[in-house]
């Protein structure tokens, strides 16, 4: 047990359990364009880990088998896998829903001139990162020119249908700046809304706010700041029972770059495997074992449990 399973333990829950695998999340690799403050991977141009195309294989086999609701392929920058038109395409051939989470920026870099009309191709759901719809703020989490180029390519998405036809779909995704929680997401969807379309003729699917977790680049920036356990204390203390039920890991199953299994991008980003008894790599997936695992847990989860809830498709509760 610990601070976040006592917690559980006060509103009846013994320990964390999944229920189901409606989602693969896959973890291409840490390599990125961006190197933003908030990244709780601590991805960068720098960084050289790549999942290989053997480790690929095993996911594709294994998706057969687990049957998800959506494969999610993540990073890092997961375009920059060399591998990852060929993996889209394994998946979309065996009928999966393959979503792509997109820091937007990406697709303006060299070799990515065809990467937008082969997500159109293949119906892949886009995540796109835009903190906020004001250049300041972008430019404070993701470095200088990563606004202009967001809303570049934003706009080349709406062009080809993303964001605007039902069938394209393009999310995008807020954290806040720094060590609050996110504001109600239905009320920022409308202010995206409105003016991402008044100064750009912008257009998107839905809007998703997550919490920065207090992990990685960001907890080691509110460390150095002297903030990070006041941000902690923020967490623990808008603990909100309402989002247990959906809480990502209980629906999920992450892959890392290496083909160990995580319970979330956070444990991975913590190098936290899963355990008590579940198999931890994809050699050795085991659909019964993993689907009803009980999940690994720590304080960190209390960024998953705050106010609305947070999860990688956004709030998991009504604003509190
Ligand atoms: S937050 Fe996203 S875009 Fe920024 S460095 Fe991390 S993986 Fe790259
Ligand atoms: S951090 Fe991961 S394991 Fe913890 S509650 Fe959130 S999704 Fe679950």
């Amino acid at each position: 047990m610990n601070t976040f399973e006592d917690r559980l333990a006060q509103v009846g829950a013994k320990g964390l359990h999944a229920s189901d695998i409606e989602m693969i999340q896959v973890n291409l690799g840490l390599k990125c364009n961006q190197e933003c403050v908030h990244c709780h991977v601590n991805a960068s141009p720098h960084r050289d880990e790549m999942m290989t195309w053997p480790v690929m294989e095993r996911i594709v086999i294994v998706a057969r088998k687990a049957r998800p609701r959506l494969v999610d392929l993540t990073g890092g920058s997961p375009e920059l896998n060399k591998h990852f038109r060929r993996f889209v395409e394994a998946l979309h051939g065996e009928g999966h829903t393959v979503q792509v989470r997109t820091n937007l920026t990406v697709l303006l870099e060299p070799d990515m001139e065809t990467m937008p009309e082969f997500l159109k191709e293949h119906r892949i759901q886009l995540v796109g990162s835009m903190p906020c719809y004001l250049e300041e703020n972008v430019c404070a989490q993701r470095g200088q020119g990563a606004y202009a180029k967001s809303i570049a390519a934003l706009k080349l998405l709406n062009s080809l249908g993303y964001g605007i036809d039902s069938g394209l779909v393009l999310n995008l995704i807020y954290n806040p700046a720094g060590p609050i929680l996110p504001p109600g997401q239905a009320d920022l969807e409308a202010d995206y809304r409105r003016e991402l379309g008044e100064r750009f003729g912008i257009g998107f699917s839905n809007l998703l706010t997550i919490a920065n977790m207090p992990i990685g680049r960001f907890g080691g920036t509110l460390e150095e700041q002297g903030q990070l356990d006041r941000y902690m204390e923020l967490l623990r203390d808008s603990f909100n029972p309402c989002t247990v039920e959906g809480l990502m890991c209980r629906h999920q199953l992450s892959v890392g770059w290496d083909g160990r299994l995580y319970d979330c991008d956070f444990n991975l980003a913590l190098g936290l495997t899963v355990d008590h008894g579940a198999p931890d790599h994809i050699e050795h997936f085991d659909l019964t074992g993993l689907a009803q695992r009980r999940v690994v847990t720590g304080d960190h989860c209390f960024g998953c449990t705050a106010g609305q809830g947070s999860s990688c498709g956004g709030a998991l509760a009504s604003n509190t």
